[in-house]
């Protein structure tokens, strides 16, 4: 048996009988079913919900495909996640594993040394990055119709590689959705276009695609990745710069606690509006394959509410 890699050595230290659940490691897990007519399954693991999500579309009605998401729904970003020992369950009965990239997924190094066959494709390989507040590139591409049209074309390429039988299906479907994705972002550009150059703060950096997509300006960021507020310096100098810039909204990510919007709307007098990331959600399976576009949607329609109540 091989050196456990320091991800495993961790979770056995912790008391977790992984030996047993890993038995057959080259092999599937024992929960990964097999579709009737006895052929193996092809089972594609999404690291969180938004590559879950394109997943779901690109595999819709090809048999034989698995998805499985990895971390559970309510995650959200995977900033600070840390692998379990379901998870790697999961990555055991793999052929693929989706991922985002740009330093989503900080887990991957543990990941590449215990399960080296493993085919990681990564959403956002290639794609302009736009600089999030830690002045690393910024992650979270997927959060606008165009950054998901590109991560879908990614993921269609990588699959097709992975499982060239089914190719013409995935093509279809990326097709298939890639349309959809297209229409919303039109929906975007007309339902927004009267109100390029409006700046507004911002309380994630999830924002910041779609803010470079549409026109909008973002004078600041006062969330970090981990939920907290950016220190009160900051956040003075930001509230002080949205009052003299003439900032006209205050945008909030849901996965993050609401008190720090509510403190800047009160401090500047300016409406909150969410901006639903979809990093998470709470519906899995085939329920979930039309979350992006349908919550997407929803964040088109209360900017554009918001900012014509301006
Ligand atoms: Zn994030």
């Amino acid at each position: 048996m091989k050196r456990p890699s320091p991800v495993l050595s961790a979770l056995v230290a912790g008391g977790l009988l992984l030996a047993s659940l890993l038995a057959g490691c080259d092999g599937r897990a024992s929960a990964t079913p097999t579709p009737t007519g006895g052929a193996p399954a092809f089972t594609v693991v999404a690291s969180f919900y938004p590559v879950y999500i394109a997943a779901l579309q690109l595999t819709k009605d090809v048999p034989g495909v698995d998805v499985v998401l990895l971390a559970p729904p309510s995650t959200g970003c995977l900033h600070d996640y840390s692998l379990t020992s379901g998870d790697m369950v999961k990555l055991s009965g793999a052929d693929v594993l989706f991922v985002n990239g740009d330093g989503m997924e900080n887990f991957l190094t543990g990941v590449a040394t215990d399960f080296p066959k493993l085919r990681v494709i990564e959403a956002s390989r290639g794609i302009a990055t736009v600089t999030g507040p830690d002045g690393a590139p910024d992650p979270h591409v997927w959060a606008t119709p165009k950054g998901a049209a590109a991560q879908l074309a990614n993921l269609a390429a990588g699959l097709a590689l992975a499982d060239p039988a089914h190719a013409t299906l995935y093509a279809s479907n990326e097709s298939r959705y890639g349309a959809l994705l297209a229409a919303l972002d039109r929906k975007a550009e007309a339902l927004l276009a009267p109100f390029r150059g409006a700046k507004m703060l911002a309380g994630h950096s999830s924002f910041l695609y779609f803010a470079r997509d549409y026109g909008i300006g973002v004078l600041g960021i006062f969330g970090l990745d981990d939920g907290q507020a950016v220190g009160t310096g900051t956040l003075a100098r930001m509230i002080d710069d949205a009052k003299a810039q003439k900032a006209s909204l205050i945008v909030t990510d849901p996965q993050f606690p609401a008190i720090a919007g509510e403190t800047v709307a009160r401090e500047t007098g300016l409406p909150l509006c969410i901006f639903d990331s979809v990093a998470g959600g709470t519906l899995t399976g085939p329920a979930a394959r039309d979350e992006y576009l349908t919550r997407m949607d929803a964040n088109l329609e209360r900017l554009a509410q918001a900012l014509e109540a301006t």
